[in-house]
């Protein structure tokens, strides 16, 4: 099974992206599993090197939208795209909105090594 840390790459990481086009997220979401079953609403990529936003697990702690106190934010903004499913899009036809940011991300970490495991926001 996959674990949660290979999930969180899965779903979260493309060090090498974005290429710069419109169909980013369309092609992405489909690419790393997110359109199977339903069309995932929202997703982030992260274009940093891996060990990167690993190193985040080890800023200070924040609490997590759910309110869980595992969350930490970058000391320093990082290249993002942020994927939106489209209003009029239906499942199985995903179709996303692509928009780049540069912002601070707030992931949670879990486990021994203490890795990211879900993206709560960027800020
Ligand atoms: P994402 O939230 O990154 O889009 P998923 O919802 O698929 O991805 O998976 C998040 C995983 O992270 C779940 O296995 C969840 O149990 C775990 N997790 C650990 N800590 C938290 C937290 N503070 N908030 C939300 N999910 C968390």
């Amino acid at each position: 099974k996959e674990s949660r840390a290979k999930k969180f790459q899965r779903q979260h990481m493309d060090p090498d992206g974005p290429s710069n086009n419109s169909n980013y997220c369309n092609q992405m979401m489909r690419r790393r599993h997110m359109t199977e079953g339903r069309c995932k609403p929202v997703n982030t990529f992260i274009h940093e090197p891996l060990v990167d936003v690993q190193a985040i697990c080890l800023q200070g702690n924040i609490t997590c939208k759910n309110g869980q106190p595992n969350c930490h934010k970058s000391s320093s903004s990082m290249k993002i795209t942020d994927c939106r499913v489209s209003s009029g899009s239906k499942y199985p036809n995903c179709a996303y909105r692509t928009s780049q940011k540069e912002r601070h991300i707030i992931v949670a970490c879990e486990g021994n090594p203490y890795v990211p495991v879900h993206f709560d926001a960027s800020v």
